[in-house]
């Protein structure tokens, strides 16, 4: 019944948690604070307190990018100005070749797109998504990837997938598929337009219409 299926990119085709480890450990070590365990794990505790600001509407997605940085050499006891920017660009540029796949993405993706047509529905900034996704030479097999940079909104507003109907041209929302990881973005976005959803994590919840802890396992409900 299904027809489209509205994938993820982050931690669901792509391995973000690799690519933003090796994306920061190559930013870190250029920057005069350098890259030790210490400095990582403040970091991601900073970056969090940046991304709950975002939700609240306290920051924006341009500041975060380089508070997150700014901040974290202030908390060194360095200029936080002066070597904020640098880090972030830096950053970005890093991240932006990091095509790292979740397992089975490759094959996934490969056979589901035989008998669906297969999107990326991504939260991110347009140039680094786009070049992540050419990386991994499985664009062949996606239709189109819905970046929330470009459509001016993000998951899990049920705008997004108004215009991801818009798009395609096609309104009946049971023939849809939202496949994603975040259950705050992917699935409650899904829920909030009326898609069913698969969940991808070894978490519990009723709010996605399935849950499956690889993504091979996609082949239950799609074969
Ligand atoms: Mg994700």
């Amino acid at each position: 019944m299904y027809k489209y299926l509205l994938f993820d990119a982050d931690n669901t085709i792509l391995d973000f948690d690799l690519a933003e480890e090796k994306a920061l450990r190559e930013t870190l070590s250029l920057s005069p604070l350098g890259f030790t365990e210490e400095v990582h794990r403040r970091y991601h505790i900073i970056n969090d307190l940046e991304w709950k600001k975002l939700e609240r509407g306290e920051t924006t997605r341009e500041r975060l990018r380089v508070d997150r940085f700014s901040n974290l050499f202030c908390e060194f006891g360095m200029d936080g100005d002066r070597y904020g920017k640098d880090a972030a660009d830096i950053y970005a540029e890093r991240l932006s070749h990091q095509s790292q796949l979740i397992d089975g993405a490759a094959e996934v993706l490969q056979r589901l797109s035989q008998r669906y047509k297969c999107y990326i529905v991504t939260n991110g900034i347009t140039e680094i998504q786009r070049s992540r996704m050419a990386g991994t030479g499985l664009e062949r097999y996606i239709t189109h990837s819905f970046i929330s940079q470009e459509m001016g909104c993000a998951k899990p507003s049920p705008v997004v997938f108004e215009m991801v109907f818009e798009y395609i041209g096609d309104s009946d929302r049971s023939a849809y598929l939202v496949i994603g990881d975040s259950l705050t973005s992917d699935i409650a976005g899904a829920a909030a337009a009326g898609i069913d959803s698969v969940w991808l994590s070894d978490g519990r919840s009723e709010l996605p219409t399935y849950r499956v802890g690889a993504l091979k396992e996609l082949y239950k409900i799609l074969e």
